[in-house]
């Protein structure tokens, strides 16, 4: 009988704590178990047991929450590994793995009853509290909070609890006198998110016979494809009952959805084509590879339309016919509900998404069924990679080089790397795969750490889209004025819309101009928590902070001098769809941005009125390039192409290229042949020229050669260490003590560079400043990373104020 156990707590510290086991069921290694910490109770996990008590005084565990561990041997590994590449507290990395908070943090709201609302209204009648013993204060408090919910329907108990007077005790004393009820409102939540569908299932065994409202049921449901939701059904003039009848007689099934996948695009079914012989022998490649039962890797690079989808679903199809387990990684915005159709198309009940828009409780139901077995499919974003499913034999990275897999907060990992080590630690296949691979993984395979597969031809040898570059500057001269909307770009939409063809047009900036500046005295409206320009959006009649979301009224005079010339530069997506009506006033326009998008509904809506022609034109920002296959668009339009070159950041010409080659890769998916116009000033760039002549390896070899003058990734390991702190004595403090440290300890084979403002230096409040450490030695960086932690631990800079990003994305 274990006597201590060793818990990794999700606090900003490296160290697991030691507690005492008393009586009761013993804890499990990988298990969780609630503690006391601080102040709090805290649940983490358990990493060691000890036969013998601590020797240190501990505190005794207060209950132990898992009899079976939730982070099996594979997982604790991968979770250690992981804290110890990214230098992150193991406790939260094993956060960052388990989605199962929901599990303990029950979601409460009070509702006021009618005795309440009586309460309340004798408390108005003058004087009617004089029999109480309650103190003044507290009735006062107690009527507060009973006016409060008098107005509203449920209210949640943090939101009472940040107002100030509503301690436990109030509640609790308040609900025993029935003014007010508890509620459980994760529950709640739950049931209104998911939809019954009717799914056809068995067929009628001979000599059976159907009436006629039975047949009418069946009739519509195969008439749907076999799949309605049980709602519409109902709308059929049947008795209610038909439709139970069916279901216990086995002819119909009713299943549960997340609502909002339940819209489903008309889409033909994957795979009622013929794979080209490219996509057949990237299949048989995986395929051996998940045979032969040890670890490899695959970059397929594939070009826009090349059919990488189908080889991985006909690859994950395979893996799961052999009884074993597949996980694929899509980026933040893939995961449409068309795909979802798809997906359950392919894979029926034995598939989970793991997709933003699941609540807490949600996800943690899909990890359980993943965990039981019973969904060997897992399909989702970022953290799907931790995915428990057991016996795992393939995952798939789709569209390797997108940003949303690196989590931009602690634990900073990048998903494509964990897919990778998860793939190695369980002898397993790993696929990445992309039109535009990331200089890392492309590097990786020149090197032979992955095997390069590449589907060079769009299917059914459509043609990729012809690329016309038109020089912006020299469109200044010829018309005298700036434009937006070149004269190429104005008659080749014009041409599309005469032919009944669909257009895109791409700006990478969302609202209607990017800056308002004063003429008189030179200064731009920023924002009051970032060193960053307000955008003005028209339509919302604000200026709005795209980093913090502040947002301000929009000036009629200068906030610094006063003076009324105040003017409104540069376009954002708003006003270019302003400028296309202006042009194409027949043109049914659509856009697409994080101001049109707020969820997925509209992301789906907006691409299925795509699909079905009803938008001519589609305006929008780098969500309207992500993976979309619509076959209608034949002519791609790119309005300043090069706004990502000007970033002070050495991904920049990388990022252009990777965004419009798969912008390009939207036009001419169908029968007709696409064309991209790509607008920009700086022609000669090597990222448009490449993009324009669709030459990834062309693009490659410039890059890493830049990369390797100047010992950035994929040719160095590299770190950003970032200080932040609201007060700016704080920060010059903290960068003046570590940029000595890093002097004193200078190490042979390790650049530092910095202290140096960051190039955001205010953001959210916070000054920022940072160093950036680069070396050809990932184990010396990291050594190095680990003694300045230590050291910065000693000098008392609080843990949460320094950031270390391990192969860093942005060093903005
Ligand atoms: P990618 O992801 O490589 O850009 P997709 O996988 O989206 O390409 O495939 C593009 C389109 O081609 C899809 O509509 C898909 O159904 C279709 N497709 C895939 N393979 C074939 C094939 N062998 N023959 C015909 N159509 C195919
Ligand atoms: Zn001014
Ligand atoms: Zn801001």
């Amino acid at each position: 009988m274990p006597e201590s156990c060793d818990v990794a707590l999700p606090v900003p510290l490296e160290s697991a704590f030691t507690y005492r086991i008393v009586n009761g069921e013993p804890p499990v290694v990988g298990g969780r178990v609630l503690v006391p910490f601080r102040q709090q109770r805290m649940s983490g996990i358990v990493v060691d047991l000890h036969e013998r008590a601590p020797k240190v005084p501990a505190k005794n565990v207060i209950s132990v929450l898992d009899s079976t561990p939730v982070l099996n041997q594979q997982l604790l590994k991968l979770g250690r590994w992981i804290a110890d590449y990214y230098l992150a507290p193991l406790g939260e990395v094993f956060r960052s793995m388990l989605p199962l908070s929901a599990e303990f943090k029950k979601a409460i709201g009070y509702r006021i009853t009618d005795e309440g609302r009586m309460a309340l209204h004798r408390a108005g009648m003058a004087g009617s509290s004089a029999r109480s013993r309650r103190t003044p204060q507290e009735q006062l408090e107690e009527f507060r909070l009973l006016d409060y919910l008098a107005e509203r329907d449920v209210v949640r108990e943090e939101r009472l609890r940040s107002m100030g007077h509503a301690s436990k005790a109030l509640l609790s004393g308040m609900a025993r006198k029935k003014w007010i009820t508890r509620e459980d409102l994760s529950q709640a939540r739950n049931a209104a998110r998911t939809v019954k569908i009717a799914v056809l299932a068995g067929t009628l065994e001979d000599g059976k016979r159907l009436n006629d409202n039975q047949r009418t049921l069946l009739d519509t449901l195969a008439a749907a494809d076999g799949r309605i939701a049980v709602q519409t059904l109902r709308e059929v003039e049947v008795p209610r009952t038909t439709l139970d009848t069916l279901v216990r007689r086995k002819l119909v099934e009713i299943v549960e959805e997340p609502a909002d996948f339940h819209v489903s695009a008309v889409k033909p079914r994957p795979f009622d084509f013929q794979f080209t012989p490219a996509q057949q022998s990237a299949l048989n490649c995986i395929q051996d590879g998940v045979t032969a039962g040890k670890f490899g890797g695959v970059l397929l690079h594939g070009i826009t339309g090349s059919g990488k989808t189908a080889v991985y679903l006909a690859a994950m199809r395979a893996v799961l016919e052999s009884g074993r387990s597949s996980i694929l990684l899509v980026p933040e915005i893939g995961l449409t509900p068309a795909v979802a159709a798809d997906l359950h198309q392919v894979f029926g009940e034995e598939v989970a998404i793991l997709h933003s828009a699941l609540s807490d409780q949600e996800r943690a139901e899909q990890w359980h069924r993943i965990h039981r077995g019973e969904a060997r499919v897992v399909v989702g974003t970022r953290s799907a990679v931790f995915a428990p499913v057991s016996d795992l034999a393939l995952i798939i990275v789709d569209e390797e080089h997108d940003s949303s897999y690196k989590q931009e907060e602690t634990p900073r990992y990048h998903a494509r790397d964990v897919a990778v080590v998860r793939a190695k630690m369980a002898n397993a296949m790993v696929v990445l795969g992309s039109a535009t691979p990331s200089l890392e993984s492309y590097f990786n395979a020149t090197q032979h750490k992955y095997a390069l597969l590449e589907l060079r031809d769009r299917v059914e040898q459509r043609p990729l889209p012809e690329v016309e570059i038109i020089d912006m500057r020299q469109e200044f001269q010829e018309t005298g004025q700036e434009q937006v909307i070149s004269r190429k770009l104005a008659q080749e939409i014009k041409e599309r819309l005469d032919r009944g063809e669909q257009a895109m047009v791409l700006l990478n900036r969302r609202g209607y101009s990017p800056v308002v500046l004063c003429r008189s005295c030179g200064k731009t409206l920023e924002c009051k928590n970032c060193a960053i320009a307000l955008t003005h959006h028209k339509r919302a009649r604000k200026m709005e902070c795209h980093y913090c979301g502040y947002s301000a009224p929009v000036p009629q005079h200068c906030i610094h001098c006063g003076s009324e010339y105040v003017y409104f530069l540069g376009t954002g997506s708003e006003k270019l769809e302003e400028l296309l009506d202006g042009l194409f006033p027949q043109a049914r326009i659509g856009r697409m941005d994080r101001d049109t998008v707020r969820g997925r509904q509209d992301f789906e809506r907006i691409l299925c009125a795509l699909h079905e022609r009803k938008i001519d034109l589609l305006v929008g920002t780098q969500m309207i390039a992500k993976g979309h296959d619509i076959h209608g668009v034949t002519l791609v339009g790119v309005v300043g192409a090069d706004i990502a070159l000007g970033m002070p950041d050495f991904r920049a010409a990388e990022r252009t290229f990777q965004l419009l080659t798969q912008v390009a890769g939207r036009a001419g998916r169908g029968y007709v042949p696409g064309k991209v116009v790509l607008q920009t000033y700086f022609p000669d760039h090597y990222a448009v020229q490449y993009a324009a002549q669709h030459d990834f390896a062309g693009f490659y070899d410039k890059e890493l050669r830049f990369r390797s003058w100047m010992h950035y990734p994929p040719c160095s390991a590299l770190a950003n260490v970032l200080m932040r702190s609201n007060k700016l004595d704080d920060v010059l403090q903290w960068s003046g003590l570590l940029g000595r440290w890093f002097e004193s300890t200078r190490q042979e084979g390790i650049r530092v560079l910095g202290p140096a403002p960051a190039p955001i230096v205010r953001l959210k409040e916070d000054y920022r400043y940072h160093f950036v450490l680069k070396s050809p030695s990932r184990e010396k960086l990291n050594n190095l990373l680990r003694a300045m932690l230590a050291y910065a631990a000693g000098e008392k800079i609080p843990r949460t104020q320094l950031i270390v990003d391990v192969d860093a994305l942005w060093l903005m």
